[in-house]
């Protein structure tokens, strides 16, 4: 049996004549002689009626804090009602399909309410309805625990389900569709002449990611490349061939992450983030000072990031919404933090910045050309990360799209 996964986004499936494009994606599936299965998001994106935003607008406000377990129950209706309504279409066209919720697809969670883990996925009831010709639709975005309960895998979530069936199902692919070409240089929302980036590897992709280029999910993209089973990002609504990830780049032969004629891949942009900076002083203990902040976070379950540590300060940052938490718990520590809020991290990423003398300099001088002051830098072997203040992101973006020679 040849399995081929298929993943379509919310916006894929938003209106039946989306849906008839998502059909026709399908049965060309079928006729190349693939046993299908797909993956469906909820429909549509916030403030229509069946995405996962408008259910929880529905509940906010009621009680202040609505166990995750129902809003998992809650969040998990979204999918199923896209995957009804895409088996009617498919079924009104003659390709027979059957739906499952993640549960019944075999996929099981940890008990991460709200965020949960995929742990492993028993394909068994899926592969009997491939079988007998079926194509199986599988409710994306969650999964059950051991013990029977519906979890939700959080934002990007159906991506990371299409990724651990495509492993579970040895699927000879993982098509990613959705509402663009594929995986471009920059997000098109802000950078017009972004390209469509043909081969890709999967490293220089969970890179971006990771970054904020919210096309695919960065843990979907770990699990595929756990076996090697290549992803392809494509547009429901056009022929192109999109993206493709794997590890190998036909210019560069197999595994050559390290090496590359591609010096820069793509900018992402990860927007509303806080810079704290906390004056440590001159004491003693320096590392248990900083091991004391870091801890204090983790306990708060507040994710830190962009951390960097110097002789007197400890600089990191916060998503904005947990800030205030952030500072409350750095003023209860006896420091008095200076807060940046509304920040957004700006990253070029690219298997072949490595050694290659100039581009950190080169993107210095076109900010602060372009008027951006940077807040704060990092960099790694295949990403330099700035941060900047909120309101100068897209002229960051832009002028580094530009500067790198990324357009069309
Ligand atoms: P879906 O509902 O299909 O999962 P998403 O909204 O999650 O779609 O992802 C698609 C969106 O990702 C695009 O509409 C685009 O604005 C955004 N995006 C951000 N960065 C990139 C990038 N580098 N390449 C392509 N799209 C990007
Ligand atoms: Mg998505």
């Amino acid at each position: 049996m040849r399995i081929l996964v298929q993943k379509f986004g919310g916006t894929s499936v938003a209106t039946a004549e989306r849906r008839e494009s998502v059909a026709s994606k399908v049965s060309e599936a079928v006729h190349s002689g693939y046993s299908p299965v797909i993956v469906v998001s909820a429909i549509g994106r916030s403030g229509d009626p069946y995405a996962t935003d408008t259910f929880l607008s529905m509940v906010k406000g009621i009680c202040p804090d609505l166990p995750k377990r129902e809003l998992d129950l809650l969040m998990s209706c979204g999918e199923v009602i896209s995957g009804t309504i895409l088996v009617s279409t498919l079924n009104s066209l003659g390709l027979e399909a059957v739906l499952f919720t993640g549960g019944q697809a075999g996929i099981i969670t940890d008990k991460d309410f709200g965020d949960a883990r995929i742990v492993r996925v028993e394909p068994g009831m899926i592969l009997e309805q491939l079988a007998i010709g079926k194509v199986v639709v599988v409710a994306g975005f969650q999964g059950t625990t051991e013990d029977g309960q519906i979890t939700t895998l959080g934002r990007g979530g159906s991506d990371t389900t299409a990724s651990a069936l495509g492993v579970a199902l040895n699927a000879e692919a993982i098509d990613i569709y959705t509402d663009v070409e594929g995986i471009m240089t920059a997000d098109p929302r802000i950078v017009e002449d972004a390209r469509t980036i043909d081969t890709v590897t999967y490293n220089e992709i969970c890179q971006m990611a990771y970054q904020g280029a919210k096309v695919i999910h960065p843990r979907a993209v770990e699990i595929a490349m756990q076996r090697n089973i290549p992803l392809r990002i494509k547009s429901t609504f056009s022929d192109a061939p999109g993206t493709l990830v794997t590890n190998m780049c036909p210019a560069r032969g197999v595994g050559t992450d390290i090496t590359s004629d591609r010096i820069i891949t793509g900018i992402a942009h990860t927007p509303n983030v806080t810079q704290l900076r906390v004056l440590t002083g001159d004491v003693q203990d320096q590392h248990l000072t900083d091991k004391r902040i870091f801890k204090a976070m983790a306990l708060a379950d507040i994710s830190v990031d962009f951390i960097s540590v110097q002789p007197e300060a400890v600089l990191y940052t916060v998503r904005d919404e947990v800030a205030s938490k952030a500072v409350q718990i750095l003023l209860n520590m006896g420091f008095e933090p200076g807060v940046v809020p509304s920040c957004a991290k700006v990253s070029i990423i690219g298997a072949g910045i490595a050694g290659v003398p100039g581009v950190m300099a080169d993107m210095v001088e076109a900010l602060s050309d372009s008027g951006v002051t940077i807040l704060q830098s990092a960099d790694s072997h295949t990403t330099i990360w700035v941060l900047v203040h909120k309101e100068n992101m897209v002229t960051a973006v832009q002028t580094l799209h530009k500067k790198f020679r990324l357009g069309v």
